[in-house]
C-alpha cells in the first residue's frame, strides 16, 4: 500500500532503523537507506531493498542537507539515527553532549524541517520519530540521551500540531531495550559505571525495566511504524506509542 511513496529511514544500515526500512519497503515504499557501515554490506544491503543510501554524517546540519537533498521529495520520514553514552554527570564528556543532542535531536529538526514542504504540496505525509522509553522516564548515567529524547517527544508534539490540518501525522514510537547494536554496545560502560558483570547488567539494569523480561525486536518497530503509515492511522498523531514490554506502565 505504500508503493509510489518515499521513506526516508535515518540510521538505517543497522538495527531498528534496518527493520523498519525492510517493513517499510515489504509494502512497496521506495527505501532511501542512511547511516554507516562496511561499504560491501551496504551496496548488499541497497541491492536487497532496492534502495539507494546516502552516509551522510547526520550530527552535522550539513549531513542532514545533504541526505534530504539526494533522497528528494520524501513523504515518510523516520527519525531514527541515534546514539548512546552512559557516564555520571560529573564525568560526562561534554564532546558526547554535543553529538548526542545533535544526533537524538537536532538531526529531526532539520529533516522535519526539510521535508515538510513536499509533504504540504503532495497532501499526505507521515513523521515517525524513534524516541525512547527515555522519551518519559529516566534513567542515571544517562543525561544526555534522555534530554534529547525528552526534547524529540516534544518536537513531535509540537509538529503533530501544526500539521495536524495537512494530512501530515507525527508520531514517536517508544523502544524499551530493544536487541540491538546500540545496547550492546553500552554493555561494557554500564558494568563500569556500576560496578557490575555483564550478566547483571542485562538481568538487573536493562531487563529489570521490561516487566516481559524480554528484549524488544527490532521487527516489532517495523511493524508499527508501517502501522502509522496506514490510513488507518490517520488520526494517530502527537502520540508517543510505547513498544517496551511495560516499562512505562511502571
Ligand atoms: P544502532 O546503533 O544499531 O543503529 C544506529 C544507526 O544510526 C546505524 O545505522 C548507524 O550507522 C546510524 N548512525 C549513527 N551515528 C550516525 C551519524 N552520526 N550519522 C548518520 N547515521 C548515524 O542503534 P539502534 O539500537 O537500532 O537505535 C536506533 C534508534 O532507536 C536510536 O535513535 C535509539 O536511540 C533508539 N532506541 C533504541 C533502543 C534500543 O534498545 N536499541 C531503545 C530505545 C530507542
Amino acid at each position: 500500500f505504500l508503493s509510489g511513496k518515499r521513506a526516508v529511514v535515518t540510521g538505517s544500515t543497522s538495527g531498528i532503523g534496518l527493520a523498519v526500512a525492510r517493513a517499510l519497503r515489504a509494502e512497496g515504499a521506495q527505501v532511501v537507506l542512511s547511516g554507516f557501515g562496511d561499504e560491501g554490506e551496504i551496496a548488499a544491503l541497497c541491492e536487497e531493498l532496492e534502495a539507494s543510501h546516502v552516509g551522510s554524517d547526520l550530527s552535522t546540519r550539513a549531513g542532514v542537507e545533504e541526505l534530504m537533498a539526494r533522497a528528494g521529495d520524501t513523504d515518510i520520514l523516520v527519525n531514527n539515527a541515534g546514539m548512546q553514552h552512559v557516564a555520571p554527570i560529573e564525568d560526562f564528556p561534554v564532546d558526547k553532549w554535543d553529538r548526542i543532542i545533535a544526533l537524538n535531536l537536532t538531526a529531526a529538526f532539520d529533516a522535519c524541517r526539510l521535508a515538510v514542504p513536499h509533504m504540504k504540496r503532495a497532501g499526505w505525509g507521515r513523521i515517525i520519530n524513534i524516541a525512547s522509553a527515555h522519551s518519559l522516564t529516566a534513567s542515571p548515567f544517562k543525561a544526555a540521551y534522555v534530554s534529547a529524547k525528552h526534547g524529540l517527544a516534544g518536537l513531535t508534539k509540537t509538529l503533530a500540531l501544526e500539521l495536524a490540518q495537512e494530512n501530515i501525522t507525527a508520531n514517536c514510537i517508544s523502544p524499551g531495550y530493544v536487541w540491538t547494536p546500540l545496547v550492546q554496545d553500552q554493555i561494557p560502560d554500564t558494568m563500569k559505571a556500576r560496578g557490575m558483570t555483564r550478566e547483571e547488567v542485562i538481568n538487573d539494569v536493562m531487563l529489570v525495566r521490561q516487566p516481559t523480561k524480554k528484549f524488544v525486536q527490532p521487527e516489532d518497530i517495523g511493524e508499527m511504524a508501517v502501522f502509522l503509515c496506514r490510513d488507518a492511522a490517520a488520526n494517530v498523531t502527537g502520540a508517543n506509542l510505547n513498544v517496551d514490554g511495560g516499562w512505562t506502565a511502571e
